[in-house]
């Protein structure tokens, strides 16, 4: 299959991220294969977020880099068809967050963690306009998936996160919540980068708990909605 081929030369090291891959006589040499069966690999590719076709002088499709909001939105199809609810997702993001803690807070090097984690500990949230706040409470996830060390953790838990803030939390409005929402980000942070794991494991559950019940005390029934396919 072309698109596997063309995902083979990626992983091989062929084309770079944020490279152009080759031209399409070059593609259609290398592959051996017919205009429409290349097109139709690309736009396959295009779909999974694998390239990104640009546009006009200079365009072409180009490497992107890996983005688990790729995965979030299949995942969301999915959710979507089996008439999973928010609840549901919830749980599972209460399930994979503290899992996550857990394996960070054991990795050796505090060094390292303490230079990632340091813009969450301190943090002044009144000193921040909305959407740096709504960024930088994500991105203290964000950070935590990125230091597992499992790939498929990681992928997996930004996913959930992925749906959870852009399809459930969107009634929980980050500003009201900021002073809960740092002041557990901070404690989660420090357990972590002092490699206390139970405790950071321990938090990281409590912290997704307040986030769910905040967002369960606007509307209980909100946790029986189904959680909706978001391209
Ligand atoms: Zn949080």
């Amino acid at each position: 299959m072309t698109a596997s081929r063309i995902v083979d030369d990626i992983i091989g090291g062929r084309v770079q991220v944020g490279e152009k891959l080759p031209t399409e006589p070059e593609m259609l040499e290398r592959y051996a294969v017919s205009r429409e069966s290349l097109r139709e690999a690309l736009r396959l590719l295009e779909i999974q977020g694998i390239i990104d076709i640009k546009r006009g002088p200079g365009g072409g499709p180009f490497v992107a880099p890996l983005n688990s909001g790729y995965l979030a939105r299949t995942s969301s199809l999915y959710f979507h068809l089996s008439g999973a609810t928010h609840m549901e997702l919830l749980q599972t993001w209460a399930i994979l967050e503290p899992s996550l803690a857990e394996l960070v807070a054991q990795k050796p090097d505090r060094r390292a963690k303490r230079a990632v984690f340091a813009p969450f500990i301190d943090y002044d949230p009144d000193a921040h306009q909305s959407d740096e706040l709504f960024a930088d409470f994500n991105n203290f996830h964000a950070a935590i998936a990125q230091l597992s060390g499992n790939r498929v953790l990681t992928l997996v838990t930004q996913s959930v996160t992925h749906i959870v803030v852009e399809n459930v939390l969107r009634s929980v409005d980050p500003v009201s919540e900021r002073s809960m929402l740092s002041h557990s980000h901070e404690d989660i942070a420090v357990a972590i980068v002092d490699g206390r794991a139970t405790k950071a494991r321990k938090l990281m559950a409590e912290h997704i708990g307040e986030v769910r019940d905040t967002y369960l005390s606007r509307s209980p029934d909100q946790g029986l909605m189904p959680v909706e396919w978001r391209l």
